[in-house]
């Protein structure tokens, strides 16, 4: 397909879903989220030279959310190693909420790093090195993932959460009870909030997207910025764990590997040939963006990218 067919398809496929944003709700139970324009919807891809295609509201910034624990996985496989990361979490999906506390009552080991409690987990494994303090090296992790320089924080939804996130507590302090996670439960809880509430755009999350795919290789610059193994491992685990409890059905029906984020972006890595990024605030009931996956199911279809 052409690059003027692609850009077309893209187009044609934002306009016809755009209106599904009226069956869900954007998300409210971090304050701050709420105040999104409901109706906002974006889509990039960026193929394997290092093209990009953007349509819709592509540069609107949001808070990466659920989008940075793919990220930060790839990030603690790197510093530390497989067997010290899935030492204190599995890679089993629960069919769970995000942030359900039911499954870790008698396996506290977390199901998997997608759900908040896997996550928690694995931020608190990201500790100061000689490159600088916890904060800072995920914060340069993003900007070699997204390819920009200028990745910013979001004061005001950082703080909205800090404030509100008694069960994302309860679950780091049931995990410190149960030498998951070691430490100071608080500064895990901060630097989770913190990576929670980077500011990106679409075209942020397609070029990480876009280096999932190209196997851990920037396709637009060319360098390596994560091993092809390491690659690989967290594009399987987003398969079978990264859309909330609608994983299965998600992987089945456009069965490309995804994580979804609650303020509504989506990362959707299609091994050498797209890195896919969709936004749309308007939620479905598992947290999923009602626009972004309508977008990826049509996209699957038209390009034939299911990977079974
Ligand atoms: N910061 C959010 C939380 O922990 C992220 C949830 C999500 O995007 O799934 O509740």
């Amino acid at each position: 397909m052409s690059n003027t067919k692609l850009n077309i398809l893209l187009e044609d496929i934002l306009n016809n879903k755009i209106n599904s944003y009226k069956n869900g709700k954007v998300a409210n139970y971090i304050p701050a989220l709420s105040k999104v324009k409901p109706d906002l919807a974006a889509a990039v891809m960026i193929d394997m030279s290092g093209e990009s295609y953007k349509v819709g509201d592509w540069n609107y910034k949001y808070t990466i959310q659920s989008i940075s624990k793919p990220l930060v996985l790839a990030l603690a496989i790197m510093e530390l190693g497989e067997e010290a990361v899935f030492k204190r979490v599995g890679v089993e999906p629960t069919g769970e909420e995000f942030n359900s506390i039911n499954k870790l009552v008698g396996h506290p080991k977390p199901f998997n790093p997608m759900i908040n409690a896997g996550a928690i987990a694995i931020t608190s494994l990201i500790r100061e090195n000689k490159s600088g303090n916890s904060f800072d090296i995920i914060l340069k992790f993003f900007e070699k993932v997204f390819g920009n320089k200028d990745v910013e924080f979001d004061e005001e939804v950082y703080k909205s959460e800090k404030m509100t996130a008694d069960r994302n507590r309860s679950l780091a302090y049931f995990l410190k009870d149960h030498r998951i996670i070691s430490g100071d439960v608080e500064k895990s809880l901060d630097l989770y909030f913190k990576q929670c509430s980077f500011k990106v755009d679409t075209l942020d999350i397609a070029r990480a997207s876009a280096i999932l795919a190209n196997n851990g290789f920037d396709p637009i610059n060319g360098n390596e910025v994560i091993p092809e193994k390491v690659a690989s491992l967290v594009r399987s685990v987003m398969l079978t764990c990264g859309m909330y409890d609608r994983s299965g059905s998600f992987a089945i029906e456009v069965g490309i590997p995804a994580k979804s984020g609650v303020s509504g972006g989506i990362l959707a890595p299609v091994k050498n040939r797209f890195g896919i990024s969709v936004f749309g605030p308007s939620l479905d009931n598992s947290g999923n963006s009602v626009v972004g996956m309508n977008i990826l199911r049509k996209l699957s279809k038209e390009l034939s990218l299911h990977m079974i």
